[in-house]
């Protein structure tokens, strides 16, 4: 094995392949051969996907300054250098299968990476610099142990195909509703208890896939029409929904719908008043957007940190109006045994919710419209 290896290798530095194949290699280590001397400039893919590699080198940039493609799957590796970041054209990275516990924060530094995966290690966070990696196309980091997002992931402005599914994960951020490419959203198999209110706002995201997420009771209605798994949601193993006569289901449905931690007041049909605090971020949020320049006429305004980031992403816009909200919202229910989309999930008890801005809007809104 070590000569017909020796031999690959020499090969491809004497012929300046392109790609060079190391897949199921028995490679404990990263080949020397790939390392010393001079000769795999050229190189652009390396595929080396199930061998029991545990590291990578330090001068992988510097000996293979070309790569495009970097296939790992199915390794050892715990731990991926630093210098990793100074692969400055790699555009593929598959690292799933392998036993990572950290991603180093020079991972931001591939600027030019369009696919990550990363699924099936034992991450348990994420750098933030994720979200410097504005070129990214897809995103796979299902299978890990991830309890929350990088909120700076909305900044992969190119981002088209998200997967996350199979961690721990009770929320998503809001921020995601701002990737205006995003095709694709799967989080089946998390901890989901609601879900941001304005997801499925933007036309492209076409798919959202939420399957055995057993609290989340409630889909933001945006996602009406949209193609959705959600089989497995609000089905609590204790309470079987079967056993359950309508009526005390449709009480139990309403009652579990779960709301974002920055929803402080939960308006109903009979709050008439929006509360003067929404009010103000509401005239805030439209100078800022409309007509910026008004705001230096303004004296300085001294908003705490919650509610300026609030401003720069509102908490939702209304399903009616699409007016922006921030600390309230008016939430409409339509059971999905109502809906079109009854049969297709049998098994659910999620309903379609409509967060709208206002009692007149709640009173106007409806699923068809
Ligand atoms: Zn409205």
């Amino acid at each position: 094995m070590a000569t017909e290896l020796h031999e690959t290798i020499y090969v491809a530095k004497q012929e300046r392949h392109k790609n060079l194949f190391l897949n199921y290699k028995n490679l404990n280590n990263f080949p020397v051969e790939l390392l010393k001397d001079e000769g795999l400039q050229f190189l652009e893919r390396l595929y080396m996907k199930r061998n029991s590699l545990t590291t990578l080198p330090d001068n992988l940039a510097q000996k293979l300054p070309n790569l495009i493609e970097l296939y790992l799957h199915s390794n050892n590796i715990v731990i991926i250098p630093e210098a990793i970041g100074n692969l400055a054209r790699l555009q593929s990275l598959d690292l799933s299968n392998n036993a990572l516990q950290l991603l180093c924060p020079e991972i931001g530094r591939l600027r030019s990476l369009r696919h990550l995966r990363l699924s099936n290690n034992r991450l348990k966070c994420l750098p933030a610099e994720l979200g410097d990696l504005q070129d990214l196309e897809t995103l796979d980091l299902s299978m890990n142990q991830l309890k929350s997002l990088p909120e700076r992931l909305h900044r992969c402005l190119f981002l088209q195909n998200l997967t996350v599914d199979h961690n721990l994960l009770t929320h998503v951020p809001r921020q995601l509703c701002w990737l205006h490419r995003l095709n694709q959203l799967s989080m089946a198999a998390n901890r989901l208890n609601f879900l941001p209110l304005d997801l499925g706002r933007s036309r492209e995201l076409q798919f959202v896939f939420v399957d055995n997420n057993a609290d989340l009771k409630g889909l933001p209605s945006y996602l009406y029409n949209k193609v959705i798994g959600c089989s497995g949601c609000g089905v609590s193993p204790q309470a079987p929904h079967a056993d359950l006569n309508d009526a005390l289901g449709k009480v139990l449905s309403e009652a579990l719908v779960g709301l974002p931690a920055e929803v402080k007041v939960v308006g109903s049909e009979t709050d008439g008043v929006v509360p003067l605090e929404e009010l103000a971020l509401r005239t805030l949020h439209r100078l800022h957007h409309h007509r910026p320049t008004d705001l230096n006429l303004l004296p300085p305004i001294g908003l705490p940190r919650s509610l300026l980031d609030l401003l720069q992403f509102p908490l939702g816009h209304c399903h009616r109006c699409s007016q922006a909200m921030f600390t309230i919202i008016y939430p409409k229910l339509f059971p999905l045994r109502e809906t079109a989309l009854a049969g297709v999930h049998r098994r659910t008890t999620v309903s379609f919710v409509a967060y709208c801005c206002s009692s007149h809007c709640l009173r106007t809104f409806d699923l068809q419209g």
